[in-house]
């Protein structure tokens, strides 16, 4: 992902024109839900963790690399064996310098036969360029991805081994986007915002699933470095207003108001924008935003920095129950 550049073409070509249907609760609804909130698992921070590891271990799963393929191969068959239902979805796309890439999304379904569902998506693959590296001799370098893939990776692993030992009452599509972050460098002077998101672009205009809808969606990126910051995203708050609102109440109800930050952050070009435009199904963009960077994102994106050191088991936590909290208690 990146910071986003042409805010106005693209809010203009949105699809919908009152915005993407909202989750209308009434406050009965609302009442009843609170009596019956059920208990929720304990999101076991480790254990995601060792997921971080696990593919880290692989090295940078750059586009087109053995690494790429052996990471998918490993993610799959966890994923398989937590849920029965899994669908690796190939898509070959063409980047901004022309050259084809085979992509993979793989979508993990739980209770794929009801229509009331969720869905819990972040992207899986490297960046193969760090061209926000303060020194530019690494610009051509891989990011291994620490946090910018893996985090977010880790944490839905945990919730799919969460789910495997206690279903929850809705359907829940965990869904891993390949191809996010394969975007022009920076010094390539190309700057449309086409070229992000090449996964998530296939699978919004092709679901796994005819006629596939969802109630709406929660986008994971960049969800473990140390006191990492959740900022309103732009888009989020024009388009997914309520459903960005409950996320992050639930997160400061459950004690992780030091993440999960009620300030506007800027807008940014990631998965959420295309599956909201393409499958109009209101979608937040959960991700680290910090003021104080030049890039406002956190301060080794897109950098040969954004490794295992700049990863903490305690945000994964903090984003971790948040998204079980929101998966057990939605009825
Ligand atoms: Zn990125």
């Amino acid at each position: 992902m990146r910071p986003f550049l042409l805010a106005i073409i693209l809010i203009l070509t949105f699809s919908c024109t009152n915005g993407p249907r909202k989750a209308e609760k009434t406050a009965a609804d609302s009442a009843a839900a609170q009596t019956a909130r059920v208990l929720v698992p304990e999101f076991n921070k480790d254990s995601a963790y060792a997921f971080v590891v696990a593919q880290l271990a692989f090295g940078p799963r750059v586009p087109e690399s053995p690494a790429h393929e052996k990471c998918a191969a490993y993610i799959t068959a966890k994923m398989k064996s937590w849920c029965k239902d899994v669908i690796v979805q190939k898509c070959r796309m063409e980047a901004y310098n022309g050259k084809m890439l085979e992509g993979k999304n793989i979508i993990a379904s739980w209770k794929p036969e009801l229509k009331n569902r969720i869905i819990l998506c972040t992207h899986w693959e490297s960046r193969p360029w760090a061209d926000h590296d303060p020194d530019p001799k690494n610009w051509r370098k891989p990011v291994e991805a620490a946090n910018d893939g893996a985090s977010g990776v880790g944490v839905l692993m945990e919730v799919a081994r969460q789910f495997s030992m206690k279903e929850p009452s809705i359907g829940v599509d965990l869904v891993l986007f390949d191809l996010e972050d394969y975007g022009p460098p920076q010094d390539s002077k190309i700057s449309d915002e086409k070229w992000w998101g090449l996964g998530s672009q296939y699978w919004a205009q092709n679901p796994h699933k005819q006629g596939y809808s969802a109630r709406y969606g929660i986008l994971l990126d960049m969800v473990g470095a140390p006191g990492a910051t959740f900022m309103l995203e732009g888009f989020s708050q024009q388009y997914a207003a309520d459903i960005q609102k409950k996320v992050w109440d639930d997160a400061n109800r459950i004690g992780f108001s030091s993440y999960f930050l009620y300030e506007k952050g800027g807008l940014v070009t990631d998965d959420h924008i295309f599956m909201m435009k393409y499958l109009n199904i209101p979608v937040v963009d959960l991700i680290h935003l910090d003021k104080t960077t030049e890039s406002g994102f956190y301060p080794y994106w897109h950098t040969t920095h954004d490794n295992l050191a700049s990863i903490d088991a305690n945000t994964l936590k903090a984003v971790g129950q948040t998204m079980l909290t929101v998966a057990y208690e939605e009825q």
